[in-house]
């Protein structure tokens, strides 16, 4: 079946030459380009004779590649960065090649295998017992949306007198909690959190007896704590919470896409204490544990409550439920899907576990050096100490117009990439140091144009 002409012999080592040089050398920032100009660049690539493999990988290098950043550039700090490991990516391309399949163990027993001892890693890292489990998903918010679809239909088959379920959650949870409330139609509160933006659990106490007294046919059934929110890195008080959520029969749903990877260095593994307690979690590799897009690991402290929610029954599928072995697609809102976590599982199990906190250390020590130079800057202003590896700052006397205009320039000038966001409707700027190969020198080039 395979075919391996001398032409396909020649791009395999195009190819391959294109992915390494890419991998060896910092490659440049590069940048967006409209429509129009990329049109005028490469033209109409779909054609009926088609360009040949060596003409379109030239347009991608070319042409295609020169207009997308470099997400794993040292000076790409705005939103969340990538920075997979050289292991990570390299193993990237073995899974590209070897047309795994990741859905069902009939399939792919040793991929499941490897991800799910990557998975295993994550979850007793958090304490959560030696039965929990879950999947690589595509990312947070597809995380998020299946452990909450989980937390519901649990709750259903226990109340039938419920007229609207509800999620809680913080006023500085992620989007994609808001998102997955629209997808399920359910409502969703919106508690505040303390005077340094921490959820604490007496004020989730308070706002759901309070919801429930006053809406009495309405229940909430999760409670969604952040672990380290994107904006600013603040780590909602879990301990706290968890007990709140236990006395009132909640599901405890903790978002650590971007945070708990964290857990991995014993330094700030404490910050999340009450994590054990939590139902369900996820934290996506692709941000924080040095794995390619894209990859959020799932966990469910029963997850056989997930795979009666998830699991798929049709005719064609029957035959793979019969062995009782873990099928990864029952645990999400997904069926067909690639490994997704062996690029992670690769990188973890050739470096090792002690590498991965080494590294965790790495970008969180450049984090507090960011925050020193930026104390010492006359026209900077810190916004706080950072709790991981978020940094947000203030320029003196800027408006937003500002801020966007120096951002465009910085990454016109090819020097970084950071944009600005904002906190209490005031413009910040803020670095997402997750990359071990930025540098203090990286951040003190980009603080020279402030
Ligand atoms: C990034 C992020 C998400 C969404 O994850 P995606 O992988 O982008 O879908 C959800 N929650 C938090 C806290 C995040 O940082």
């Amino acid at each position: 079946m395979h075919q391996f002409t001398t032409e396909v012999e020649e791009l395999a080592k195009e190819v391959l030459e294109y992915s390494l040089i890419r991998l060896r050398t910092d490659p440049p920032l590069d940048g967006p380009k409209t429509a129009q100009e990329l049109y005028e660049a490469a033209g109409n690539t779909i054609t009926k004779a088609g360009l040949g493999g060596h003409e379109t990988l030239k347009l991608f290098k070319d042409v295609l590649a020169t207009a997308c950043i470099s997400t794993d550039h040292p000076r790409y700090l705005a939103f969340i960065p990538s920075a997979p490991s050289e292991y990570a990516n390299l193993f990237d391309l073995v899974v590209g090649a070897s047309a795994l399949y990741g859905g069902s163990w009939l399939e792919g027993a040793g991929a499941v295998f490897a991800e799910n001892q990557a998975l295993r890693w994550i979850s007793n890292l958090a304490g959560l017992p030696a039965s929990a489990g879950g999947v690589f998903v595509q990312g947070g918010t597809i995380g998020n949306l299946s452990a909450l679809v989980t937390a519901r239909a649990h709750f259903r088959t226990k109340r039938s007198d419920v007229t609207k379920w509800v999620i809680a959650a913080s006023l500085e949870a992620h989007s994609s909690i808001k998102s997955a409330a629209e997808v399920m139609d359910v409502e969703i509160i919106l508690i505040k959190p303390d005077q340094n933006g921490v959820l604490q659990g007496a004020a989730c106490a308070d706002a759901i007896d309070k919801y429930h007294s006053e809406n009495p046919t309405h229940q909430v059934f999760a409670l969604v704590a952040t672990a380290g929110t994107t904006n600013l890195g603040i780590i909602d008080n879990l301990k706290s919470i968890a007990p709140i959520t236990k006395e009132r029969g909640i599901w405890f749903h903790v978002d650590g896409a971007y945070g708990l990877a964290a857990l991995c260095s014993p330094k700030t593994q404490p910050l999340f204490a009450g994590i054990e307690n939590a139902d369900s979690l996820i934290v996506d590799p692709h941000k924080w544990l040095f794995a390619p897009f894209d990859a959020c690991a799932l966990i469910y402290r029963n997850p056989e409550i997930a795979k009666v929610t998830h699991l798929q029954k049709a005719a064609y599928l029957e035959t793979l439920d019969d062995d009782g072995e873990w099928n990864p697609s029952d645990y999400a809102i997904h069926l067909t899907r690639r490994a997704r976590g062996l690029p992670f599982w690769f990188s973890l199990a050739a470096h090792g576990t002690d590498q991965y906190a080494a590294a965790m250390d790495q970008t969180m020590d450049i984090a507090k050096h960011a925050a020193q130079l930026i104390k010492q800057h006359p026209n900077l202003e810190l916004l706080m100490e950072p709790t991981l590896s978020v940094v947000a700052f203030t320029r003196k006397g800027w408006q937003m117009a500002d801020y966007q205009k120096w951002s465009d320039k910085l990454l016109a000038d090819q020097i970084g990439f950071v944009t600005p966001s904002s906190h209490h409707n005031q413009p910040i700027l803020r670095f997402a140091i997750v990359n071990p190969w930025t540098k203090e020198s990286d951040i003190a080039e980009i603080l020279a144009t402030l």
